[in-house]
């Protein structure tokens, strides 16, 4: 093996991986400012795919120059950072494709209570977080997009249990009206600080770490709800002063958007 080839390499990479972040940073910054969501959809799309390829090349060579050299060798680390951050740049691209893919619904006649024992079978649920579900719906009938009400409630849910690092309990609750069905999730985590409130649906908006969130589920569900003609509530409370602590999301859908 040629060690100095490697190298040579392993700089070029380096460069290339940098050149992609750029882009992404200049892109997420083109969003954030971005005023329509259908808008954004599109552009997201675009750059989605010009990024991907180049990922893919980064992340392949990266690992195959990491089998060439030896384990000892510090450059296996250097590697290691280079596969970790590529693959954090095709997290965020893989949601602004999911976002950008979400503009059209394939709507059916659906029983709610199903949706949600769906979605709550779809998440992982760690030890230190229980979650009960409960249903007072008078008729469980309602016209959605299966699949992607699934993602709403999922994404809801893991929200939940990520704001409870600690442990606690999430209630998962679904009614309705003659004209309505609520889904409500309910956790008794951390909470969200107020000044971040009118912020939650906005692109790219995370708390969470580095490589941890992508700040892409809110403003998927809130797309998804919203082409479903319904609505999205947040309550929160972040300051133990105030009383207990957590956060409950309402999304109210009508039983059938086209009346
Ligand atoms: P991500 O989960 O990738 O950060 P989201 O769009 O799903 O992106 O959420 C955006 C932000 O909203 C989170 O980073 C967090 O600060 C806040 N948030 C969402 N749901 C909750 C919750 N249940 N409890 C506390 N904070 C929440
Ligand atoms: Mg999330």
């Amino acid at each position: 093996m040629c060690l100095p080839y490697s190298i040579e390499k392993l700089h070029t990479y380096i460069r290339d991986l940098d050149t992609s972040n750029q882009k992404l940073a200049s892109v997420q910054e083109a969003l954030r400012h971005s005023e329509k969501l259908a808008g954004m959809g599109q552009l997201s799309a675009g750059i989605a795919h010009e990024l991907n390829n180049p990922l893919g090349v980064i992340t392949m060579y990266s690992n195959i120059l990491k089998e060439e050299l030896p384990q000892d060798n510090p450059m296996v680390r250097d590697l290691d950072l280079i596969v970790e951050q590529a693959e954090r740049c095709r997290k965020i691209v893989g949601g602004l494709l999911n976002f950008a893919r979400k503009n059209q619904l394939n709507v059916d006649e659906t029983d709610a209570l199903k949706l949600a024992e769906h979605s709550l079978n779809s998440v992982i649920v760690p030890d230190h977080v229980t979650i009960h579900m409960s249903s007072s719906l008078n008729n469980p009938n309602v016209m959605l997009d299966f699949d992607q009400m699934t993602q709403v409630l999922t994404n809801l849910l893991k929200n939940a249990i990520e704001a409870m690092p600690e442990g606690g309990e999430i209630n998962l609750l679904i009614s309705d009206n003659p004209d309505k069905v609520i889904f409500r999730v309910k956790d008794n985590g951390s909470g969200i600080e107020k000044e971040n409130m009118d912020k939650l649906f906005t692109p790219f908006f995370t708390t969470k770490g580095i490589g941890k969130g992508t700040g892409l589920g809110l403003p998927i569900i809130y797309g998804i709800v919203k082409m479903h003609k319904g609505d999205i509530q947040v309550e929160s409370n972040s300051n133990p002063e105030k009383g207990p602590t957590g956060t409950t999301f309402t999304i109210t859908l009508p039983r059938n958007r086209m009346v």
